[in-house]
């Protein structure tokens, strides 16, 4: 048996039959990390003691002849901007080298009450802000399905370690498209739940309106587990919704015959590489052909989407980002002659260019003068955009749409040119300004093997909906 590649159930059937053990598995998986991600660079810190201590935690349960919870045993990797208590979190970010925070993130938290075994952190764009990974302070990480290319961004991380099999699941974050994107990239599957869907307590805040916690698998229905395990209300943040916590790994089976199913002929436009828009289209007659009924849609706005984005990301993290002063985390500068020389210089040498760039455009764009004409205006167009969503969710169950434009570019290629990266995001920033789930699955490859991914929206708290088209097409693809 190949432990690495295992799925979440099959791994936690091998544990619970004694096929293997959980401190096994977990050695399986720190060996595959060290054999092979030198090469790919997708972890930042590993945390063996915990992971170990959980895995014979997991194995003790299996000798009392207990069942197993929902991951029991499961080998998973944390992004690094979830904060986990004791262990080095440094969101991608030299500011924060040396943070090790007093408390876990709640998705964290969840993930190990339901007997995950945590085996490191992993690499991202600085502060989650990125499409390719290459805004790491760290390393680079390179996409195990071709190593001269990205594998996406910010969460390149996550995405890598799944399709690398050095980790079964891991959670990222989504704020315009860092799940969706690079699980596009590499080949897995990648969900942004709904807003307010997983409690963000214990993320590093980069865009707080837009930000969300989300699974990474190689199946749907491991996406699916994970998502049934971090969903649901937190005290711990304010804007965690209510809503009830369906079995989504039950309701992925229902049959998806006589679902409409919504395209948009926005998505497919200008700018849509050839081999994606021939992948997509194919899955489309699949959905088809699975008794799914195919419905055109419009939302008119999207062209406005990556602005409107940028404006309203920008600006939230201008202000989240202020709490890096160098007085109550991380980094501070030395050698320096006033408290704001402290600040100024704890920034300039904690920060990289692209999260430089971005406070300065958040704060111009926030600043008195401009606040009607750029960020007031931005979030006017966020509400047309949310009603695009909500009138074409009056006709149909899911709408489907590439993940991204292009297949994995090249390591270097966008580097220099922030506005060509910003570009790439495209398509999944929609689903963040209007608060929607959204996933990728894969849908082919291109010639040269590269992976496409196809994405499928939902309306708000619709997860086990996106879910059951998702399966149903991965099932019968
Ligand atoms: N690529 C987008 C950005 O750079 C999205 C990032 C994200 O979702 N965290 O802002």
């Amino acid at each position: 048996m190949d432990l690495n590649s295992l799925s979440i159930a099959s791994a936690r059937a091998a544990v619970q039959e004694r096929k293997t053990s959980a401190v096994a598995l977990a050695e399986a998986f720190y060996a595959k990390i060290a054999s092979d991600d030198p090469k790919i660079g997708a972890y930042l810190t590993l945390s063996q003691e915990r992971a170990l201590a959980k895995a014979a935690e997991m194995d003790a349960l299996v000798a009392r002849g207990e069942k197993l919870p929902a991951l029991g045993g499961i080998p998973v990797g944390i992004k690094d901007v979830l904060v986990t208590q004791g262990v080095k979190t440094t969101a991608g970010s030299k500011i924060l080298s040396n943070y090790i925070p007093p408390y876990d993130c709640t998705a964290v938290a969840r993930m190990e009450a339901a007997g995950a075994v945590v085996l490191g952190k992993l690499n991202c764009d600085e502060f989650a802000m990125g499409s390719s990974n290459e805004n790491s302070a760290y390393k680079p990480v390179h996409n195990p399905r071709d190593l001269s290319r990205v594998p996406g961004g910010s969460s390149g991380g996550s995405a890598a370690a799944v399709a690398a099999n050095t980790a079964i699941a891991t959670l990222g974050t989504d704020t315009g498209g860092s799940i969706r994107q690079p699980a596009s990239f590499c080949g897995v599957v990648g969900l942004k739940p709904t807003y307010g869907r997983v409690s963000r307590y214990g993320l590093i805040a980069f865009a707080s309106s837009l930000d969300n916690i989300g699974p990474f698998g190689k199946t749907v229905q491991d996406v699916a587990t994970v998502l049934g395990v971090i969903a649901g209300r937190d005290p711990m943040d304010s804007t965690s919704a209510e809503v009830p916590v369906p079995d989504y790994v039950a309701e992925i089976e229902k049959p998806v015959k006589g679902m409409k199913i919504g395209v948009a002929k926005e998505y497919l436009g200008e700018g849509l590489d050839a081999e994606v828009r021939s992948a997509v289209m194919a899955a489309i007659e699949k959905l088809a052909k699975l008794g799914c009924e195919i419905v055109e849609v419009s939302l008119p706005h999207t062209k406005y989407a990556i602005p409107t984005y940028y404006i309203v990301a920008t600006a939230e993290a201008s202000s989240n980002l202020a709490r890096f002063d160098g007085v109550r985390y991380g980094h501070r500068a030395q050698g320096v002659r006033s408290l704001s020389e402290m600040y100024r210089r704890s920034r300039e040498q904690g920060f990289g260019a692209e999260v430089k760039r971005r406070i300065m455009l958040g704060t111009y764009a926030l600043s008195a003068g401009y606040y009607d004409a750029y960020y007031l205006k931005a979030q006017k167009v966020r509400t047309l955009l949310t009603r695009d969503f909500e009138e074409a969710f009056g006709k149909v169950d899911a709408i489907v749409a590439p993940t991204c434009p292009t297949p994995a570019f090249k390591l270097g290629d966008k580097v220099d040119d922030p506005l060509a990266m910003y570009l790439a995001d495209i398509y999944t920033v929609t689903a963040n300004l209007a608060g929607i789930p959204g996933v990728s699955i894969p849908c082919g490859e291109t010639k040269e093997k590269l992976p496409i991914g196809l994405q499928i929206f939902g309306k708000h708290f619709a997860e086990a909906t996106i879910l059951r088209v998702a399966n149903a097409y991965e099932k019968g693809a």
